[in-house]
């Protein structure tokens, strides 16, 4: 692992996390999105990322202590109130530093909901794997990871789902988080 690596793997252990029972949004839910993955989807925002990316376009997100802080029966609640999706999408923020707080969703959606699971994370698949522990299980919980950073040199708007061309579209076998095919 280069300097970079150990320095990502470091911030998605130490990550601050929500009190048990709670995750940090950065804003409302959303439904009917049809730009952070197939179909039609429910999006949860999430609050707080390490990566500060250059260009990032919602670094109001940053703050670990920003956005508000709201019960995960509330947001399952509410997720089963939107009708017609087929999955839901975690955006940051960075999800994968509150991942306990995703996977309890993400396993509520497939399970009560019938939904798939996607995320995004400025965390590369390989960090998140070296990391392990409940991020790696929260990768497992997952249909899609779009991966890496925004990179501000590789911007490319034409991509899937994607904001620069180092990030990629994984998709993943459940279970496993076994990368199936990138995109
Ligand atoms: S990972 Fe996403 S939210 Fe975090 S700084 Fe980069 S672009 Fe912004």
């Amino acid at each position: 692992m280069n300097q970079w690596d150990q320095i990502a793997v470091q911030n998605i252990k130490t990550a601050k996390q929500p009190p048990k029972g709670k995750i940090r949004l950065s804003g409302p839910l959303e439904h009917d999105n049809i730009v952070n993955g197939d179909g039609l989807r429910a999006v949860v925002w999430t609050q707080g990322c390490p990566n500060h990316c250059k260009g990032c376009q919602n670094p109001e997100t940053w703050d670990f202590d920003g956005g508000f802080l709201i019960d995960i029966d509330e947001i399952e609640q509410r997720l089963s109130e939107f009708k017609g999706q087929a999955g839901l999408t975690f955006c940051g923020g960075e999800p994968f530093v509150q991942p306990e707080a995703c996977k309890e969703i993400a396993d509520y959606v497939r399970k009560e909901l019938g939904w798939n699971v996607w995320s995004f994370s400025g965390f590369t698949y390989e960090q998140i794997k070296a990391a392990g522990g409940t991020a790696w299980e929260f990768l497992t919980s997952l249909d899609a990871l779009i991966d890496g950073p925004f990179i501000l040199g590789q911007k490319d708007l034409s991509l899937r789902f994607r904001g620069s061309k180092n990030q990629r579209l994984l998709h993943l076998r459940l279970g496993t988080g076994e990368i199936l095919k990138v995109e």
